[in-house]
């Protein structure tokens, strides 16, 4: 008896949340769908009506609402994308979209809603808070891993399994023909993808947009990696790298300077974002449900869930929005010293 007291935590029943909206908004991500289940199964756990609301922002401003129960969800715990569609809508970033959202919500009987995105998302889910007072709690859900305030989003461990899985096939091609591959991966504004499955797939050189040592510190590591023995390399590249040229230029440029080398590029794309979660982003997505559900049930208000030192806290969301996050500069030294 004691023992189950403990699963159990205090939360605030004055609170007078009786419905909760929740939709997924952005680029989708492997664990969004944990993640709705996780929403909804904590809501039939604790007596309250979940509305599943589809498209995103644009599925609110036009009711697109459905109501979810525990079976709703049944089976979804192990696919990538969305069940409830993502959509990015410029409607909603004007106050008379944002207003049509709202009476949707007030129509539906929704008090509170679960944001499940990425900064953007966040964005429009604080303006709507903003005007018209209603309590909101933000999951990160993105690849890049480009939120402040958690050391993980969701599907972002998904990513790197799915990168450096293909990677280790490119390997067997570039090391049968000797040849030098570039992978660019996603990550327009930051480089964990990069760097963690660059390191984790052991690859020679890794390029990301917070550091641009420039293309002739790339020449010289490709030709001491030549000299050292290596008869094949791998180039981990994040898209919109610094370096101030595409893939294919930097092909181009190593081609003229090391006739050594024949390069081929591979752009791994959308496939990063695709595939059944990892058990990790699993637990992590259920994690974040459950707490998103309780403090709104707690009386919380324009937070996101993050997960920092093991543990889900509550981070407010503007500092969500505004902060940066960075990328650890020692895996920079740990990959170079990887490559000898
Ligand atoms: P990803 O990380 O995959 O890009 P995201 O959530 O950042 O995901 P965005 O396209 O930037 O994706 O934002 C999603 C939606 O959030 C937008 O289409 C828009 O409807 C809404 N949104 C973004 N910025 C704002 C804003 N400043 N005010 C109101 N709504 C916004």
């Amino acid at each position: 008896r004691c023992l189950l007291n403990l699963r159990y935590i205090k939360i605030n029943m004055d609170n007078k949340i009786k419905s909760i909206g929740v939709l997924t908004s952005g680029g989708d991500s492997p664990g969004m769908n944990a993640a709705i289940r996780a929403v909804v199964r904590t809501c039939a756990y604790h007596g309250l009506q979940c509305q599943g609301i589809f498209r995103g922002f644009q599925g609110l401003m036009e009711g697109d609402f459905k109501e979810m129960g525990a079976r709703s969800v049944n089976n979804i715990i192990n696919k990538g994308g969305t069940m409830l569609k993502s959509a990015r809508s410029e409607e909603f970033k004007t106050v008379e979209g944002r207003k049509k959202a709202f009476e949707h919500l007030q129509n539906a009987n929704i008090d509170a809603l679960v944001v499940i995105g990425g900064d953007g998302s966040f964005k429009g889910a604080r303006e709507l808070h903003k005007e018209f007072k209603i309590p909101i709690i933000a999951i990160p859900g993105t690849i890049d891993n480009d939120i402040f305030g958690t050391t993980h989003t969701l599907g972002y461990d998904t990513a790197l399994n799915t990168v450096v899985e293909v990677i280790d096939k490119i390997r067997d091609t570039a090391s049968s023909h000797n040849r030098l591959f570039f992978i660019e991966v996603m990550g327009r504004d930051c480089g964990h993808i990069a760097l963690n499955a660059g390191i984790g797939a052991g690859a020679e050189e890794i390029l990301i947009p917070e550091e641009n040592l420039g293309v002739d510190r790339l020449l010289e590591s490709l030709r001491r990696s030549k000299e050292s023995g290596k008869s094949s390399s791998i180039v981990v590249i994040s898209e919109g790298g610094k370096i101030g040229k595409t893939v294919f230029e930097l092909k181009d440029y190593v081609e003229e300077n090391l006739s050594e080398y024949e390069v081929r590029v591979s752009v791994l794309g959308h496939m990063q974002r695709g595939g059944a979660p990892s058990c990790f982003d699993r637990v992590l997505a259920s994690r974040f449900g459950v707490k998103a559900v309780e403090s709104l049930m707690d009386g919380k208000s324009n937070f996101m869930v993050g997960l920092r030192n093991d543990a889900i806290e509550l981070v407010p969301l503007e500092k969500a929005i505004k902060g940066s996050t960075q990328v650890d500069m020692e895996l920079l030294r740990v990959s170079d010293i990887m490559s000898i």
